[in-house]
């Protein structure tokens, strides 16, 4: 099933798109990760974000509020991305 995703960005609105890649490609000394290129590094955070809904296990608490033994799967149908200062994806919440 499709994810349903918050806070997405239009690619000309995204700061770090704008980023020129800094890799000199097919030296692999000189590029990402072994040369920081934070064009590369942000583009694989984009990459590995979730596109389909995903199954979580989640703590079930007591009456008490406290986290037992047991968990239960949760199916995740909506994230919203939290994104950097270069408007890069540093995480998602669900
Ligand atoms: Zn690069």
């Amino acid at each position: 099933m499709k994810l349903k995703i918050n806070n997405l960005k239009d690619n000309d609105k995204i700061l770090w798109k704008k980023m020129p890649c800094t890799c000199n490609k097919g030296n692999v000394m000189e590029s990402h990760p072994i040369k920081t290129c934070l064009h590369c590094k942000y583009e694989i955070c984009e990459n590995s974000m979730p596109r389909d809904s995903f199954t979580i296990m989640e703590t079930v608490f007591d009456k008490n509020n406290k986290p037992t033994d047991k968990t239960i799967k949760k199916e995740i149908k909506e994230i919203t991305i939290v994104r950097g200062s270069h408007d890069d994806i540093i995480g998602w919440e669900f």
